[in-house]
């Protein structure tokens, strides 16, 4: 007998409460949960199902890359973190620090790491001798912690899972040819896997990695108008080479600083997905990455009924033994129940990338007069492409003015004549701006 004795979970509409509709979805779904830790979710079972279906995609291609997986530790002596400048002055406000170990005050303090180029680089420096040692390419999979002041599950947590590739080149010119491969790698991922269009181009001086000469991000544009930063890729120039003595001596037996890239892709990239893909019901998965794509649920009012329908779901469940099938046979929850638990968790299968796509195209103007910049960042928001002259004093007055950031120069942006959108000095490029999380 079936019990209808559980209620049918409820979330917001998706049009009406954006924010609550994907709390709602994320815990109602069962992908994570909020933990006693302030900022930090647990990844539960089916989300966690998702995050091992992008690393098992997208470790291949970082191997494809000729990039071999190793494990650094967690923690990084503090000093080591402050032989690169810039990058430990980006990363200062957002570090957590061990000073006490085994009961004691420690000598010197231990950083959890907020990303790895320091620790690595460290030992490149010990494994790097010849041009013959080159290149080098490490991947890790890892945790990272950056102490984050206000928090979303998947989107910006205090301790968050990611890889993290670093690599080291005889010349720039093939670490370029790296910081690339990687950022295909992750538009493929992107769009291939998950079903999630977006736009790869250069960051701003003041938006790029801390340390880096240059990094290249993938942008994509979340339902209420909002930039998600979903990966990045950095050309490092010879500066952690120079901070950490990573050298080479090359065939002319010159010694030379190597030149290296560093590139991540975390977990926020399922947060992204939920945003996207999901409708009013909750959460709609791409089938490459749903860890179930089939549901069967049987429905019979007798015994003999029940034989009947068993029969017929063995004869299916052949057939369908190429896909990820389950077959929702709990006795205590009602058909009806079930359709919109598995509907919640975004079973059914769907055609996604074109939406994804047509959205972002919506949703991105061509803008070439401030106040209508500003109009649009109040209303509707969404990409903008609009003339920048390059000077950070004019790219941190819209920010302050705009809440709105420079979120890449794109790959594919064309030299243009144009007039700078707040100071009206010459511009040759059209940026594309948003709001960021
Ligand atoms: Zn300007």
């Amino acid at each position: 007998m079936i019990l209808e004795k559980f209620k049918k979970k409820q979330i917001a509409k998706k049009s009406a409460d954006f924010s609550r509709w994907y709390i709602d979805t994320v815990l109602q779904a069962g992908l994570a949960d909020y933990t006693p830790v302030k900022g930090c979710i647990i990844f539960r079972p089916y989300g966690y199902a998702l995050w091992e279906s992008i690393q098992k995609e997208l470790d291949g291609k970082i191997k494809k890359m000729g990039a071999k997986n190793a494990y650094f530790p967690s923690f990084i002596p503090e000093k080591l973190l402050k032989r690169e400048k810039e990058h430990v002055e980006g990363f200062s406000p957002e570090l957590a620090v061990v000073t006490i170990g085994g009961g004691k005050k420690l000598e010197e303090p231990l950083v959890v790491r907020p990303t790895s180029e320091t620790i690595m680089y460290e030992m490149f420096a010990k494994w790097i001798q010849s041009w013959r040692d080159l290149p080098l390419k490490i991947n890790q999979w890892c945790n990272v912690v950056r102490w984050e002041k206000r928090t979303l599950p998947f989107i910006r947590t205090t301790e968050f899972l990611w890889q993290e590739g670093h690599t080291a080149h005889a010349t720039h010119k093939e670490a370029l040819d790296q910081v690339r491969k990687a950022m295909d790698a992750y538009i493929e991922l992107y769009r291939q896997h998950l079903a999630l269009h977006g736009v790869a181009g250069y960051k701003s001086a003041s938006e790029k990695f801390a340390g880096a000469e240059r990094s290249v991000s993938y942008e994509m544009l979340m339902p209420d108008g909002r930039a998600l930063q979903a990966s990045t890729s950095h050309d490092l120039g010879q500066n952690f080479a120079r901070a950490f003595e990573v050298k080479f001596q090359d065939k002319e037996g010159r010694t030379q600083y190597v030149w290296q890239t560093s590139w991540g892709l975390s977990t926020r990239a399922l947060g992204g997905m939920i945003m996207v893909h999901g409708d009013d019901n909750g959460l709609i998965l791409p089938p490459q990455v749903a860890p179930i794509q089939i549901v069967v649920i049987p429905i019979f009012s007798d015994s003999k009924g029940e034989s009947q329908v068993k029969d017929f779901i063995n004869q299916i469940k052949l057939q369908l033994s190429g896909f990820r099938v389950e077959i929702d046979n709990r006795e205590t929850y009602s058909p009806g129940w079930k359709f919109n638990e598995w509907e919640l968790k975004g079973v059914p299968l769907r055609r996604l990338y074109q939406r994804s796509r047509l959205f972002v195209q919506q949703n991105t103007r061509e803008v070439n007069d401030y106040n209508e910049f500003k109009r649009i960042m109040a209303g509707p928001r969404g990409f903008i492409r609009a003339f920048w002259c390059g000077n950070p004093e004019c790219e941190n007055k819209i920010k302050e003015e705009t809440k709105a950031t420079t979120r890449c120069l794109p790959l594919s942006a064309k030299e243009e004549k144009g007039k700078c959108i707040y100071c009206g000095e010459e511009a040759h490029h059209r940026w594309l701006f948003a709001q960021a999380y």
